[in-house]
């Protein structure tokens, strides 16, 4: 009973994105600018934003229980290592085979050539500043935890948890009711996921819908060659790439794990934000896909935070296009520093909406091509951003699964469990 009611939700947020995408389309051609605006005002802009608030308001707690008590529950810290430094691996290796991917598909497809005029298109367009890469590794200590807290710096954050877990384990038996405490928080969060889910129908079909009323459909006819070229690298992405790794790394069947992650990759695509994704990725990975906590809650948040597939992505073809639309070839040495640089930026893009395209100033700056040509993709971003998201948290998920049947953690029993479907097929 329970269980079909968790499908049918599972198919209100399918409904919610469908009539979002219909709606969002309609309004854009019919409504005048001005009627569309008072829409997003009075009805969309809030629904949506109450949705994404109420995800977010549980990522920083969740994140610190949640890998607490999955550290401290590793009871062994030689494990702990052993899967830490197999993830950081994999996610290295898989960032660097999807930049690869998408460099060879755009210097085959060549979404930049073919004197489309967009040139005219090129703005200003502010550099970021590249983050200094030993930077990022002394920043990952905190001066002050809470802050870390307040502020939301999610790799502090895990680096504090993972410590806090690591030395409540040393000690044993007389902190162990600190520990069950921060337990019984993190069941209370999960409860809280799902209270919030209840809204996800109607805050996906907010999300969605807002975003075509204001791109409308135009830019993405005009963009249409880099565009697809991006969605057909990501897709390659998360079904061979991922399929072959769940398949031959983690010896489960891909197909199960598409069937039961999907509900994730809509949330993904509609909140565009990997950080707000992590309170159901977590939920999804140790409920459905029989994952246990101790490996999901450092997995995922770390995924989160510095594994971005999706976003390497778009940072490889983006740099083949830019250079396309200019005129000025890559050499093969230039190529490798793309590959490097867009694996570092990835690490460095913050799981949030929109980042990808200002840490992809680095990668234009290294190789020396204009950092203006980011206007030129500027426009159709918003909607690429929504995909590349859902890319980069599967990419987290069947991380996490594969790390756990490495370690032969996986409940196989719950990932094999097809309860869900046949029930809903049934009724
Ligand atoms: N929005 C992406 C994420 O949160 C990051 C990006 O590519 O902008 O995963």
């Amino acid at each position: 009973m329970k269980e079909n009611k968790k499908m049918s939700l599972t198919i209100k947020i399918l409904l919610g994105l469908i009539l979002g995408i219909v709606f969002g389309i309609i309004a854009n051609a019919a409504f005048d600018k001005s009627v569309n605006e008072s829409i997003i005002k009075w009805m969309l802009g809030p629904i949506g934003a109450i949705f994404l608030r109420g995800i977010k308001m549980l990522v920083v707690p969740l994140v610190l229980c949640s890998l607490i008590a999955g550290t401290a529950s590793v009871g062994d810290v030689k494990k702990l290592g052993r899967v830490g430094i197999r993830t950081l691996v994999y996610y290295t290796l898989t960032t660097a085979v999807a930049i690869t991917l998408a460099i060879i598909l755009a210097s085959v497809i060549k979404p930049g050539t073919g004197g489309t005029g967009l040139l005219s298109n090129v703005g200003e367009f502010k550099a970021a500043e590249a983050p200094f890469i030993m930077d990022v590794f002394v920043n990952m200590i905190p001066t002050n935890p809470i802050k870390s807290l307040v502020e939301g710096e999610m790799l502090q954050i895990i680096t504090f948890s993972i410590l806090f877990g690591i030395a409540a384990t040393m000690i044993g038996k007389p902190v162990e009711p600190v520990i069950n405490i921060v337990k019984q928080i993190n069941e209370v969060l999960l409860k809280i996921i799902g209270i919030v889910m209840a809204f996800a129908p109607a805050g996906v079909f907010a999300l969605i819908s807002k975003v075509i009323m204001i791109q409308g459909a135009d830019v993405l006819v005009k963009l249409l060659k880099y565009g697809v070229t991006i969605i057909l690298v990501l897709a390659l992405q998360a079904i061979v790439v991922y399929g072959l790794a769940l398949k031959f790394i983690g010896r489960v069947n891909p197909i199960k794990f598409f069937k039961k992650f999907w509900p994730v990759m809509v949330v993904a695509f509609s909140t565009s934000s990997s950080n707000a994704t992590i309170p159901v990725n977590l939920e999804t990975c140790e409920e459905k896909l029989g994952v246990p906590n101790s490996i999901a809650s450092f997995t995922i948040p770390l995924g989160a935070t510095i594994n971005m597939d999706g976003t390497a992505i778009m940072q490889g073809v983006a740099t083949v296009f830019i250079a396309q639309v200019y005129g000025l070839p890559l050499t093969i040495n230039q190529l490798m520093m793309v590959v490097i640089t867009a694996t570092l930026a990835s690490i460095g893009t913050a799981g949030v909406p929109g980042v990808g395209l200002i840490t992809l100033s680095m990668v234009l700056q290294q190789v020396g091509l204009p950092v203006e040509g980011i206007s030129l993709v500027l426009g159709i971003d918003r909607i690429l951003d929504m995909i590349r998201t859902a890319v980069n948290v599967t990419g987290d998920a069947a991380a996490t699964v594969i790390m756990s049947n490495l370690e032969n953690e996986l409940d196989l029993d719950v990932y094999n469990d097809f309860k869900e479907v046949e029930l809903e097929k049934v009724s």
